[in-house]
């Protein structure tokens, strides 16, 4: 099997070494990129939303670079992501690829189909070597994380941004020549250690932003124009209130009760929405008043458009925002957004939360 699957934000740094420590080839999509959504939309249905025709791009792409398998996570509840498998199925035979597909629901809806579907490329391993890949790439997206806020803390005191940006730049071409997850997790380390070696302007008061939305938005750095970039060299410090670790602490390492963090934010949000509205509004929701109770200066909210889940929280988030005095800005993406028109918004919001922090605005709306 040559195996390809969808770009996550940082979690295919974790899922190629998960794969190659199984001895499985991994055939790694290109970073997403103008050509990669160019393919998503000619092959993509107009009105369905952004993250879709990435994926769509990334198959295809992955596919042209040799793969002949897709592995990819399924889901459930009132939203698109669940029929995105069914529907890329559909496409790619259409279009005459002959291409395996293993989708790995969540455990909830069937433990057994789970099961099932993890076997098909674990095949005859070992326990052993399964359980091992299985807690050092747990440990990779952990790292992987840690390291991504590491450099957003860095940037946002750092006297040279631009070092920062180098340094991160660079750990994501060595990604690419690394194999395993011992190498990978020897290159966080080392970034680590590179990171924590530049210059800081301790005279720097940095705002704090809360990054809230769908999950996708949040941690694709293509799709959300490295907004974490753009307000580190604002001298921004970012919080992104989902993460490939937050969303496996949730799904995977407390089934079934739910981790701490986001049964949290369900409570928050329960006088504002009481179920959930599908994909992560909810959690959108109860993360804005989770910011404001613990001193952030203001949230941004990103979705793609035609994000069902998300224009609901939207619609109550003007709400929260009146009802705490807390400024929420909403940016929606889409393939037509262009990169000067949203960095003009999001540095009249930081301009807006700093005449704030001054007392030189008091009131929201
Ligand atoms: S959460 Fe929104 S963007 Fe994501 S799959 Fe569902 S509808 Fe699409």
């Amino acid at each position: 099997m040559k195996i390809t699957f969808p770009h996550l934000g940082n979690v295919y740094i974790a899922g190629k070494a998960f794969l190659e420590e199984l001895d499985q080839e991994v055939v790694l999509p290109p970073i997403n990129s103008r050509k990669t959504l160019e393919i998503g939309i000619k092959n993509s249905p107009d009105q369905i939303c952004l993250p879709f025709k990435l994926f769509t791009g990334n198959y295809i792409e992955g596919i042209e670079n040799g793969a002949d398998t897709i592995f990819t996570v399924g889901s459930c509840g009132p939203c698109r992501f669940g029929l995105y498998p069914l529907m890329h199925k559909q496409i790619l035979d259409d279009l005459g690829y002959d291409i395996d597909f293993i989708v790995l629901d969540a455990i909830k809806e069937d433990i057994v189909d789970f099961k099932n579907s993890l076997g098909r490329f674990l095949g005859t391993t070992s326990a052993i070597k399964v359980s091992k890949s299985i807690k050092l790439s747990l440990e990779l997206i952990k790292n992987t994380d840690d390291l991504s806020q590491l450099s957003n803390d860095i940037r946002a005191y750092a006297i040279d941004k631009k070092q920062v940006n180098n340094i991160m730049e660079e750990f994501y071409e060595n990604v690419q020549s690394s194999y395993g997850a011992n190498q990978l997790l020897g290159l966080i380390n080392r970034t680590s250690g590179e990171l924590r070696a530049v210059k800081l302007d301790k005279n720097i008061r940095p705002l704090k932003i809360g990054i809230i939305g769908e999950i996708y938005t949040i941690i694709e750095p293509f799709v959300n124009l490295e907004i974490e970039r753009k307000l580190g060299e604002l001298n921004v410090l970012v919080d992104k209130s989902l993460t490939p670790t937050k969303w496996f602490n949730h799904h995977v390492l407390s089934y079934p009760l739910g981790s701490k963090y986001e049964n949290k934010k369900f409570k928050l949000a329960k006088p504002y929405m009481k179920d959930s509205v599908g994909g992560h509004g909810r959690e959108t929701v109860g993360s804005a008043i989770y910011y404001n109770n613990m001193g952030y200066d203001g949230v941004i909210q990103i979705l793609p458009l035609n994000c069902m889940p998300e224009i609901v929280a939207k619609s109550v988030l003007k709400s929260v925002s009146l009802d705490l005095n807390f400024p929420i800005m909403t940016l929606v993406v889409d393939e037509m957004t262009g990169e000067a028109g949203f960095m003009t918004r999001i540095e009249a919001f930081v301009d807006l939360i700093s005449k704030r922090k001054e007392g030189r605005i008091i009131e929201i709306g």
